[in-house]
């Protein structure tokens, strides 16, 4: 589906991003993988490698997101490395819960930075190249974007951010072919879930109309329809993968 594409998955070492790095690989995409900091480059090293044995090309690049001049760099470093960019998928992203009366002013602005700002910094970056060949912009929101949460004012308030940038990227982009959608899961088994209390799992559960937590893999799934041109007609759409919990 992917067979001669060019994608960058940013906060890509572990988790949703390995998934959807790996997802695209099998599918024939050539993969850079992004992480952020020099302690977390043998593990976006194994991915490198992991990439390799299914016989796509793969090259791990480190950038901070919320850095503009590092976004330009890990763009930079994508055009060098493979010619061109044909998917970036925004994944990149943090939590700092906190109930509104206790966050702090760095809680916010950490959270806005690399959720947010990151995201402008990577589409900016990408832009340009990308008016080149058409691409697929893939941004990771959230259904806590969609109806906010209790101790995620900053979280919500990033995710709902990224579904305006989307939809925004999608109607500066639409006739140069090059699309924009939104992922906006629910609960995801993964790193950020695990940190979850029993309590706040099973509060959660009796909200999810099927009744389980999704899997990375189901993300990663329709990152791939949103990359490939099974979706060449959908653009500025959020796309919610949350077992039915927000509709
Ligand atoms: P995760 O396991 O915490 O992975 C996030 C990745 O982003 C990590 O590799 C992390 O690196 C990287 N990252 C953090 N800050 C970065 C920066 N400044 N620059 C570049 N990379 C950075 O989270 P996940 O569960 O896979 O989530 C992936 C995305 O899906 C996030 O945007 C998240 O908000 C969204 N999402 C997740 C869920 C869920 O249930 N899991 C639900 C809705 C939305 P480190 O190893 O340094 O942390």
């Amino acid at each position: 589906m992917l067979t001669g594409k060019v994608a960058l998955i940013t906060g890509s070492g572990r988790g949703i991003g390995k998934t959807i790095a790996l997802t695209f690989a099998k599918n024939g995409a050539d993969v850079v993988i992004n992480y952020p900091i020099d302690s977390l480059k043998d593990e976006a090293d194994g991915v490198v490698d992991e990439i390799k044995a299914l016989g796509a090309r793969a090259v791990a690049l480190k950038a901070n997101v919320a850095d503009f001049n590092e976004a330009k760099a890990l763009i930079d470093g994508t055009i060098a490395e493979f010619g061109k960019l044909d998917v970036l998928v925004n994944n990149a992203g943090i939590t700092r819960d906190q109930l509104l009366l206790r966050m702090t002013e760095e809680d916010f602005d950490q959270v806005i930075a690399i959720n947010l700002k990151g995201v402008f910094n990577c589409t900016k970056h990408a832009a340009r190249p990308m008016l080149k060949t058409g691409g697929s912009i893939i941004n990771m929101s959230s259904v806590v974007g969609l109806v906010g949460n209790v101790g995620q004012l900053n979280y919500s308030a990033s995710k709902a951010g990224l579904i305006g940038i989307t939809k925004s990227t999608a109607k500066e982009f639409a006739k140069k072919n090059i699309r924009a959608n939104a992922i906006a899961p629910g609960f995801i088994e993964s790193d950020m879930t695990k940190k979850l209390s029993e309590k706040v799992i099973e509060a959660a559960l009796t909200n999810i109309p099927m009744n389980k937590f999704g899997n990375v893999q189901d993300v990663a799934n329709v990152a791939l329809f949103l990359a490939s041109n099974l979706s060449s007609y959908v653009t500025g759409e959020v796309i919610r993968v949350d077992g039915g919990m927000v509709m």
